[in-house]
């Protein structure tokens, strides 16, 4: 192809939208509340059952905070959504921000279990499982950091993943001398600052006398977890693991360090701006503390303040009693989100919910859906 493909905007969503044979009748039905909608079973049924989180903006139909794919676009999302080869469960919670049809869910499974670069890369899960131990999880971002090197076609790239915010920095190096640990290290802790623990294992150069006397002169603590054994490889961090996975996946076919540290790049912001499993949140919403522009950012229209439901019979709620959800933490320390359960709708904005065992009035700002386990609300 020449020309290279536009990318996907809310604008192509709507202008598709008005003419989707199924999407125009809901968009009809939204505006004029469903009257005279009969229980039959047709296309529209899926949209009638979520009827009241339906709402229309700029010509895009809006569920809940997700914008509806129209049936043409819906393989060009999905090619969107699986760009950098995340598994089944990561890219669920990437399509949960920002798009929607009926059975996206299956659709997203289908995919990836026909994407070769995953099935060629599927790890051995029964050899995996039985040896991960995780480390503790960090109270806050920068706390501990992670470090370890991955060969991909031959080439080392250094990965530092940060425990708390699951943050990911990958170089491709030309070298692994301590010297250029060190540099590349600098250059990140210059944007972030030093964290407080560094764990690597004892193989060169982690193990040098330069990167031991680099970490005290920036007070830094040091920690060392034994190389080359294989029980090791259960001390690591999980999130070491997951990206590792998705780099061999993004590079395979990658053999020069220049075109390689591109793919990465690409891959590093799909990976920041997706859900973590371990936080619920972005990697980049808890570093950056705004949502980087990606190229799902702009399959939704921006949507002003709260959603306004535009149907006449429908709550004008966006969140429903019992419905787990993360609060915005109004200390400025500590972790951004905490989880928390809605135990009474006030109004359209304001919620009553539980956090920490105590029950508190939340505007609608401060509340964002969750998709933490049950188990950590059930925890909190
Ligand atoms: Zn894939």
């Amino acid at each position: 192809m020449l020309v290279e493909q536009l990318p996907l905007s809310f604008h192509e969503i709507a202008k598709q939208t008005s003419e989707d044979a199924v999407l125009k009748i809901v968009c009809e039905q939204v505006k004029s509340g469903w009257v005279g909608h009969k229980n039959y079973k047709n296309e529209s049924e899926p949209y009638f059952r979520r009827r009241s989180e339906l709402s229309i903006e700029k010509g895009c139909l809006i569920i809940g905070n997700r914008v509806v794919v129209p049936n043409i676009l819906r393989q060009q999302v999905l090619n969107i959504l699986h760009k950098n080869h995340p598994g089944v469960v990561r890219s669920k919670m990437l399509a949960r921000s920002y798009v929607w049809w009926p059975n996206i869910d299956s659709c997203i499974e289908k995919y990836i279990k026909c994407c070769s670069q995953c099935q060629l890369n599927q790890n051995d899960k029964s050899k995996n499982d039985k040896i991960f131990v995780p480390w503790p999880k960090s109270e806050k971002p920068w706390q501990r950091i992670h470090i370890d090197f991955l060969d991909v076609n031959k080439i080392k790239l250094l990965i530092l993943v940060d425990s708390g915010s699951k943050w990911i920095e990958c170089w491709a190096l030309n070298s692994t001398t301590a010297a250029m640990v060190i540099r590349v290290l600098s250059r990140c802790f210059c944007t972030f600052g030093s964290p407080e623990i560094l764990v690597c294992d004892n193989g060169p150069p982690f193990g040098s006398k330069e990167l031991k006397t680099y970490c005290i002169n920036n007070s830094i603590k040091l920690l060392h977890s034994p190389p080359y054994n294989p029980e090791s490889n259960g001390l690591a961090e999980r999130g070491v693991q997951t990206i590792k996975k998705i780099l061999i996946k993004s590079l395979c076919n990658e053999r020069e360090v220049t075109r390689m540290q591109t793919k990465i790049d690409d891959a590093l912001l799909s990976y920041r701006n997706t859900p973590s499993a371990d936080t619920g949140c972005c990697p980049a919403e808890i570093m950056l503390n705004f949502k980087p522009k990606t190229q799902l950012t702009v399959l939704k229209p921006k949507i002003g303040g709260n959603i306004i439901l535009e149907h006449s019979m429908g709550k004008s709620e966006n969140f429903e009693i019992n419905e787990n959800v993360l609060v915005k933490n109004p200390q400025a320390k500590g972790q951004n989100w905490l989880p928390g359960k809605i135990m009474k709708v006030l109004s359209g904005c304001r919620y009553l919910v539980m956090m920490n065992g105590s029950v508190k009035m939340v505007h609608i700002n401060k509340l964002k859906p969750s998709m933490l386990s049950e188990r950590i609300h059930q925890s909190n």
